[in-house]
């Protein structure tokens, strides 16, 4: 196996094996698996993701309901339209795309999405469920993150996992589920003191922290593996951009066992974990095993 985990591939794995049962559970059952994203706004980065979530869904024969609002958009309006898509049998996922504007209260409307169609997972019933280990829906890079990291290591049980971030999208759910793995987890943040040292005592590394590479190399234990959730657009210097992770990759390749990059990492799992999810949900919904 490679010291660089190659998420683009892994991704394309799991897209193909997803689009595999959703042609069989059309042909065993007649269902096909309906996913609705809803934008909010105009927002550029939001306007990209929609359209390659829109794209991908569509590539492994889902159907793609796409709902594009004005920034102007009431809460009241978008709770309407949660709860049309709540009681719509062709829609087995619903996507909330955020930051939503300032006049709508985010939680309030993930809040009304039902929880058996909340294929990001952040419902507050799969928040609950995750944290006592029960089967809920998991929020996407999180579990994009733990099928990498479980595909590289196998059993993970008394590895020492640190994850650096503690957010509700990321940090916390990934803490929950190498939890899970029976992993020994160490959650940091801003206020962690003595970060470094923390870091070095992890078999496994999870950086969540939204700071260009400011994981460097003398803060990986030789061998670990190092998975890198940041996206970072940092100036390159002649005029352009690039995306770099929350890891100093060059340094921290030099000492880790196997270290996702960014961009080709973690990103690529996400939009693969969504349809994974949506996927599921389909079956659930309907009482459905998943097709093998
Ligand atoms: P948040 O800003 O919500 O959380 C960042 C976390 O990092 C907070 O818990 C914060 O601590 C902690 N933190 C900030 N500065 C430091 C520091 N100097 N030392 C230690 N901890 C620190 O970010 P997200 O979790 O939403 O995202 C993290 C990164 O992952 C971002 O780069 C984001 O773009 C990326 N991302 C990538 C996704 C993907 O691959 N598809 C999906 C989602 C996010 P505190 O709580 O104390 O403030």
């Amino acid at each position: 196996m490679s010291k660089i985990i190659d998420g683009k591939s892994f991704a394309a794995e799991l897209r193909a094996d997803v689009a595999k049962r959703v042609a069989a559970l059309k042909e065993r059952d007649g269902i096909v698996p309906g996913l609705a994203v809803v934008l909010v706004g105009e927002d550029p980065a939001s306007q990209v993701y929609v359209r390659n979530k829109g794209k991908q869904t569509v590539e492994v024969g889902m159907q793609s309901f796409e709902h594009k609002l004005p920034d102007t958009t009431s809460q009241e309006t978008l709770i309407d339209l949660i709860d049309q898509l709540n009681v719509d049998e062709s829609v087995h996922g619903i996507l909330v795309q955020l930051p939503l504007p300032k006049q709508i209260d985010e939680k309030a409307v993930i809040n009304r999405i039902n929880p058996d169609k909340d294929v990001d997972g952040f419902h507050l019933d799969n928040v609950g469920r995750l944290s006592i280990g029960d089967n809920g829906i998991v929020p996407c890079t999180p579990l994009g993150c733990i099928m990498m990291i479980k595909d590289q290591l196998g059993d993970l049980s008394g590895k020492h996992a640190v994850v650096v971030g503690r957010s509700n999208i990321v940090g916390k759910p990934v803490a929950n589920l190498l939890l899970q793995e029976n992993c020994t987890v160490v959650i940091t943040h801003s206020r962690t003191k003595n970060l470094q040292e923390e870091c070095l005592r992890a078999d496994i590394l999870v950086a969540a922290v939204g700071r260009p590479e400011m994981i460097k190399g003398d803060w990986v234990k030789p061998g670990a593996t190092v998975i890198d959730v940041g996206i970072n657009r940092i100036d390159a210097g002649d005029g352009k951009t690039r995306l770099v992770g929350d890891v100093d990759f060059a340094s921290a390749e030099a000492v880790a066992g196997k270290i996702t990059p960014v961009p080709g990492g973690v990103g690529p799992m996400t939009i693969a974990c969504l349809l994974h999810n949506t996927l599921q949900q389909a079956c659930r919904i309907n009482d459905l095993s998943v097709p093998d």
